[in-house]
């Protein structure tokens, strides 16, 4: 790479319809079961590298701060992923601004390292199609892969390890068809979560005796959501989303010790999605590594679910997302 070469990406979180919980290989992140998911029109994250000619380690900034710990070693850790694909030893510097509540279970890691790919692949002139950026942003974080992705995404656990298991594990858009979805978030809490999605998913693996139970459960809700989503039926895609989620939850609190996400405040929003169903609203919920609940309803509902969400008072903010834009280069890459 040019001296001084930089490369601008954006990307935006996405958030799975079918969870991805539990990975098969950590070191080549690949996962346990097929996930899909939603990318959002909200909460991009930019993210900018600039090669360093002749620095001898790399600079990491996060919303403008030097990342320090375990922030910056996981980039530094990707970026020398990037590099052995490249076959080049060069620094970089790293600037990367969230516009999502970083390590609330938000996502902020799936558009973080979606954008830092993008970047990366291009500023060292790698000419990746989407599936191999997809394929290289999983290496930072697996759920980066399907933000390369407008709309709707699967994410592929793909077969086998070394090299066939890295092959056959990358993301691609699935048609969304006819669906027209909101997805309504409801913040309670904005902090950064106690125990990171990474640990926890290797709690879960290693100690839930029902883990075996939640990876044979995924396949057939994956193969049901495709053909809702097919079919453009929003209470049945609705419907799959909410047992997956929940069943996600129940399994990491069978982890030993328990892993908790969700706290008072995320069942309050439960419990009022309930309700506003029993009132003839078609809206489900589905919760990550956080306890920020996510409603997805049709977007000619959104208002009036936002309305109701308000009215809670463990609500701080509401926001609506609405399908978003795969990652895109904004500037620089070589010509
Ligand atoms: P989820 O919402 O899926 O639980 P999350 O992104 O909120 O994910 P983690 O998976 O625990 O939470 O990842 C958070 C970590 O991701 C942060 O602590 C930081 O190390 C890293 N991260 C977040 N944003 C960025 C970014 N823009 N660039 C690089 N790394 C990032």
């Amino acid at each position: 790479a040019a001296a001084g070469r930089s490369a601008t990406a954006v990307a935006h979180p996405n958030i799975a319809l079918i969870k991805y919980w539990g990975k098969r290989d950590e070191e080549l992140m690949l996962p346990a079961t097929d996930s899909l998911s939603m990318t959002l029109d909200i909460y991009p994250t930019t993210t900018t590298v600039r090669v360093l000619p002749t620095a001898d380690r790399d600079d990491v900034y996060l919303d403008g701060q030097p990342a320090v710990g375990a922030a910056a070693a996981r980039v530094v850790r990707f970026l020398d992923v990037l590099r052995a694909a490249v076959g080049r030893p060069d620094r970089v510097r790293v600037d990367s601004r969230n516009t999502v509540p970083t390590s609330a279970g938000l996502a902020s890691s799936a558009a973080g390292f979606a954008a830092l790919a993008l970047a990366g692949a291009a500023v060292f002139g790698l000419g990746l199609d989407p599936t191999a950026t997809s394929r290289l942003a999983r290496r930072g974080s697996g759920s980066a892969s399907r933000s390369l992705f407008g709309g709707f995404a699967v994410w592929h656990a793909g077969e086998g390890g070394g090299a066939a298991g890295d092959r056959s594990s990358y993301a691609a858009a699935v048609d969304g068809g006819a669906l027209d979805p909101a997805l309504v978030v409801a913040l309670v809490d904005t902090g950064p979560k106690v125990i990171s999605s990474r640990e926890a998913m290797r709690r879960t693996v290693d100690t839930s005796p029902l883990y075996p139970a939640w990876v044979a459960a995924s396949k057939p809700d994956l193969v049901e959501m495709r053909e809702a989503i097919a079919a453009g039926d929003l209470p049945v895609v609705g419907e799959i989303a909410e047992r997956n989620a929940l069943g996600m939850h129940a399994v990491m609190q069978s982890a030993r010790p328990a892993v908790r996400y969700l706290t008072a405040a995320s069942w309050t929003v439960i419990d009022r999605v309930e309700t506003l169903r029993r009132r003839g609203v078609c809206a489900h919920v589905t919760i990550d590594a956080g306890p920020n609940v996510k409603v997805l309803c049709a977007r000619t509902d959104a208002a009036q679910v936002v309305r109701s969400l308000a009215e809670l008072e463990c609500v701080r903010t509401v926001a609506v997302a609405k399908p978003g834009p795969g990652a895109r280069l904004i500037a620089g890459g070589q010509p």
